[in-house]
């Protein structure tokens, strides 16, 4: 190519990146409809538009195999910024449980910004004969090998912080996965299963509402959340140390042009200025992210040491999947 052509083909890409979007954007969500990942993409996609030339962002549910089949989808998707994803700690939590993944975390995604941070809640079904943690722990000791335990699948929040319940508690529980925990959360009202660990992005309307029982909250502090701030820290009732606290963050096909990627990222953190979008997420229980790990390169430094934080102890508990 001529040097004269070579600087056309460029001034097309950057007027076409300077363009974008002229059309929908797509927002996948790797959970089902009506989920806590659900709740903050919907939320993030009102106040995102306004920094995409006011295109309307759609929100794709694409749930399966712990948000494994979501991520896969995009990672595959035309690098163009027209399929991005909203996920979770599942980025970081999935490469340790499938032996073989759809994707690679870490070289398959241009990584654009971390947005929120949300503590998790174990909750039961309103029926359990147990009003606290302590009485919860009683019933479950009672009840070993007929406990269910509701998750999104393998390599889901709620996967991991009901697994490590268990490792701590050394009760065994059947499992049951959802392709989300908004149909997990609809069993747990209607009583069949028993128990869930899910974010406080779920649970707290629930809470509140008095549709379910909640024992405790996972992270070190208690919270301060109305609905949540009389529960107990999982730390505080006798599982020393326990500490599940989940973030989401935002993707783009790997080779997705920086422009775009920029766009996108100045989008975001306008959204996370947002006072509505702040005011929804704390009533929710969530934090939203104000440091530098909303821009892309430290998100990535971020979730390759939460890769490593987290894929030896998940290997200690054997949990593996194909
Ligand atoms: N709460 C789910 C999880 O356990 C995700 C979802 O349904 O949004 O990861």
């Amino acid at each position: 190519m001529t040097k004269t052509l070579l600087a056309l083909a460029m001034a097309a890409v950057a007027t076409s990146a300077l363009a974008y979007p002229d059309k929908p954007v797509t927002l996948v969500v790797p959970f089902a409809a009506g989920g806590p990942t659900d709740k903050v993409a919907r939320d993030l996609a009102e106040v995102l538009r306004k920094g995409l030339n006011n295109q309307t962002v759609i929100i794709e549910n694409v749930g399966g195999a712990g948000g494994t089949l979501g991520a896969a989808k995009v990672a595959k998707a035309a690098p163009d910024g027209y399929t991005l994803l909203l996920h979770h700690i599942g980025m970081a939590t999935s490469p340790a449980l499938y032996r073989k993944m759809p994707y690679d975390t870490m070289n398959d995604f241009e990584f654009i910004g971390m947005v929120n941070e949300v503590p998790m809640t174990l909750i039961g079904r309103s029926t359990l004969p147990a009003n606290n943690y302590a009485e919860l722990v009683k019933w479950l000791e009672a009840n070993k090998g007929k406990i269910n335990m509701a998750n999104a699948g393998l390599g889901a929040a709620s996967h991991l912080c009901g697994l490590l319940f268990q490792q701590a508690l050394k009760i065994d529980m059947t499992t049951v996965p959802y392709k989300g925990t908004a149909p997990a959360m609809t069993d747990l009202l209607g009583g069949q299963v028993d128990i869930m660990c899910d974010q406080t992005t779920n649970t707290t309307t629930q809470i509140e509402a008095g549709k379910v029982k909640a024992f405790a909250v996972s992270t070190p502090k208690r919270l301060t959340t109305p609905a949540l701030a009389k529960l107990p820290t999982l730390d505080e009732s006798g599982l020393k140390g326990f500490n599940v606290s989940i973030w989401h963050g935002m993707y783009a096909p790997k080779g997705t042009p920086k422009a775009i990627v920029d766009q996108v990222n100045a989008a975001m953190k306008a959204a996370l200025k947002d006072p509505e979008f702040i005011k929804r997420q704390e009533a929710l229980g969530a934090v939203v992210v104000t440091d530098s790990r909303v821009n892309g390169p430290e998100h990535k430094k971020f979730v390759e040491a939460e890769i490593n934080k987290w894929g030896p102890a998940i290997k200690a508990a054997g949990q593996y999947a194909d």
